[in-house]
């Protein structure tokens, strides 16, 4: 729905105040395991083309917010990362023309006849270079979302323009590495099923000298009634939660455990591109079925 703003100062627009700020490209073990090119393909051009349009005729919505920016600016000073940079390619919608002029060139007929009067763009590496700067400085909030007239979502064209890239070989070093731990440890921050076992059992001995009682905290236990899958950082961080789990649990005469094999609840698939996002997700059934629990708990 369309909101106010609150009256926060648009800051000075600073051009290129943020150009410079790029990602390190992931490495080649990491893309491996996310099972994308481990660098940019030679034809990258046609490849990114064809993905794209993939992504529209399978993405509807993907279009629809395309075609229907009316450029009223009202997003402009939604996004943090203007609010903090004034680079004005930080607006949301300087962000989406960044797709929306290649969507123009290639996909409408407007902007294959009239390209200068459409702002229509031909994907040269120029502008893929733009991709990779500033869709990469796009957390995917949705804050822009709640401010424009016609709810377009930049974080769906982020996702989309990420999509592509992926597919064609360029991927960041946090991303992709991150992805590549959940499939080779379990979970975002490579804590090894050892050490996740090792962590809980301490945390369940912390719990025995606060309360005087044994408050389990298990692992792969075959049987329970709940899997909990918590962000790892509440084993190994935020311990206070992990312990405040195994308490409400207790407390409420429920049988649950964590499993080694995912034992994470962020899925950072979402930043990189869909067929992570699912493989990540079915990891966590993958895990439930495996122990055969009744229920999944999961949630950040
Ligand atoms: S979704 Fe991206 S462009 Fe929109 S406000 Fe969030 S960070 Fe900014
Ligand atoms: S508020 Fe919506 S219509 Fe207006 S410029 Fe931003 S994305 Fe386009």
């Amino acid at each position: 729905m369309f909101k106010v703003k609150l009256p926060f100062k648009m800051p000075e627009v600073k051009e290129k105040s943020s150009r410079h700020v790029t990602c390190y490209f992931g490495r080649e073990k990491d893309h491996k395991d996310v099972r994308v090119p481990v660098k940019l393909v030679p034809n990258w051009q046609m490849e990114a083309l064809k993905k794209f349009e993939e992504l529209l005729g399978k993405f509807r919505n993907l279009k629809v917010q395309l075609d229907s920016c009316v450029h009223c600016g009202n997003c402009a000073d939604a996004c943090q990362f203007f609010l903090g940079t004034g680079d004005p390619r930080n607006m949301p919608v300087a962000r989406q023309d960044l797709l929306r002029s290649v969507y123009k060139k290639y996909f409408t007929t407007a902007g294959k006849l009239m390209p200068g009067l459409t702002n229509a763009d031909f994907l040269d590496e120029d502008l893929l270079n733009l991709w990779y700067t500033y869709f990469y400085q796009c957390s995917e909030c949705r804050r822009c979302a709640y401010f424009c007239p016609y709810g377009i979502d930049t974080a769906e064209i982020t996702m989309a323009a990420r999509e592509i890239m992926a597919h064609i070989g360029l991927g960041t070093k946090y991303v992709t590495e991150v992805v590549a731990k959940v499939y080779n440890t379990g979970n975002n921050l490579g804590i090894t099923p050892m050490a996740w076992k090792d962590s809980s059992d301490f945390l369940s001995e912390e719990l025995k000298e606060m309360f005087g009682i044994d408050i389990p905290m298990p692992t792969d236990m075959k049987g329970a009634e709940v899997l909990l899958v918590p962000p790892s950082a509440d084993n190994f961080v935020n311990v206070d939660t992990m312990m405040g789990y195994a308490v409400m649990f207790y407390a409420a005469g429920i049988s649950w455990t964590t499993s080694t094999y995912c034992d994470e609840a962020g899925n950072f698939g979402m930043f990189f591109n869909r067929a992570n996002h699912k493989r990540v997700n079915r990891r966590i059934l993958q895990a439930g079925r495996d122990l055969g629990v009744k229920t999944i708990l999961w949630g950040e």
